[in-house]
């Protein structure tokens, strides 16, 4: 399948307001993000808590307004073109999986409604049939047989099966791109690799482009084709992912690679350990954010953000050490 530029984003940024009246202040969560996704890539955007990751996928949703940059989809800005908010073609063609499957599954209502209502809302079905349409979901996702899953209450299915509901739901309207909210960080570890399979499948033969959320980098790269590091609201290094892995240049990567125990490990990793604080968000430092935690520190480090350094195949850097080479 040849590829094609579905989503781009330009410059992204959100600064949240916080404080009262006479101490205003934002919180920097992102800063000018830029990057694109293909028809059928998987693009895995991997940091620490508080990194930017899950607030570029709320505003790629359209769920919270951008300070600025742009969202282009199918060679446009909506942000421009939809300025009041998403039309509802934008939110069918862009849907988003969330972390906790049992938080966005109402335990009042069968896994049948749930897939029933995105397809009424959005005319993907009729009356007469609704029924087989929300099957084939299930099916899909390989929830079966779809009779019984469709019967049932999100309480009587596993962490891993609401997943898959969540994923058939979002798929009900036929998106082009997913953003995929930690889907797996909450479930066990031994059924993670059977979520990332299925979405694998979905790009594959639906040609689906993924946005994959995640803070580990063996997930990054077990379903990512390119992976983004994120560090404090910036986008500090982007390559493919085995390259990445292979060969991190950004000291933020290389310490993320040190909690990858090893290739046998699988999907488990541990926590990332690193000396210093993480910059303050509100009052961001002037240079590189990394630079409390960083074992290479220069003094240029503390003064002046580093540009963005293509030093490789599509594969990009912001650190000082790679602009003085
Ligand atoms: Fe470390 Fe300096 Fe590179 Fe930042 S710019 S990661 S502080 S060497």
């Amino acid at each position: 399948m040849s590829k094609q530029a579905l989503l781009e984003v330009r410059g992204l940024t959100k600064h949240f307001p916080v404080g009262g009246l006479f101490k205003r202040q934002h919180v920097h969560a992102l800063n000018e993000a830029t990057f694109s996704i293909d028809q059928g890539e998987v693009v895995s955007l991997v940091g620490e808590s508080g990194s930017g990751k899950s607030t570029t996928a709320r505003l790629i949703a359209r769920l919270v307004p951008a300070t600025a940059g742009e969202i282009i989809f199918d060679g446009a800005d909506v942000l421009k073109t939809e300025p009041r908010g998403a039309s509802k073609q934008y939110r069918s063609e862009v849907q988003m999986i969330f972390q906790d499957p049992f938080g966005s599954l109402n335990g009042s209502h069968t896994i049948g409604h749930h897939l029933e209502r995105p397809l009424r809302i959005h005319n993907m079905a009729t009356n007469d049939n609704i029924e087989q349409r929300v099957h084939e979901l299930l099916e899909l996702v390989g929830l079966t047989p779809a009779a019984d899953v469709a019967s049932k209450f999100p309480y009587e299915l596993s962490g891993g099966q609401r997943q898959r509901v969540a994923i058939a739901r979002a798929l009900a309207v036929e998106p082009r791109i997913i953003l995929a909210d930690e889907p797996i960080s909450m479930l066990d570890v031994s059924i993670r690799a059977g979520v990332l399979n299925l979405m694998e499948k979905l790009k594959e033969e639906r040609g689906i482009g993924f946005l994959y959320i995640t803070h580990d980098l063996a997930s990054a790269r077990y379903i990512g084709d390119r992976t983004i590091v994120m560090y404090a609201g910036h986008m500090v290094e982007s390559a493919d992912s085995s390259e990445l892995m292979e060969e991190p240049a950004h000291p933020y990567t290389r310490l993320l690679k040190t909690a990858v125990p090893n290739p046998q490990a699988g999907l488990a990793t541990r926590e990332v350990q690193a000396r210093g604080e993480v910059p303050s968000l509100t009052e961001p430092p002037p240079g590189c954010p990394f630079a409390a935690r960083c074992p290479e520190v220069m003094d240029v480090c503390r003064q002046v953000m580093p540009e963005r350094t293509t030093i490789g195949l599509d594969h990009w850097v912001r650190c000082h050490l790679y602009e003085e080479q």
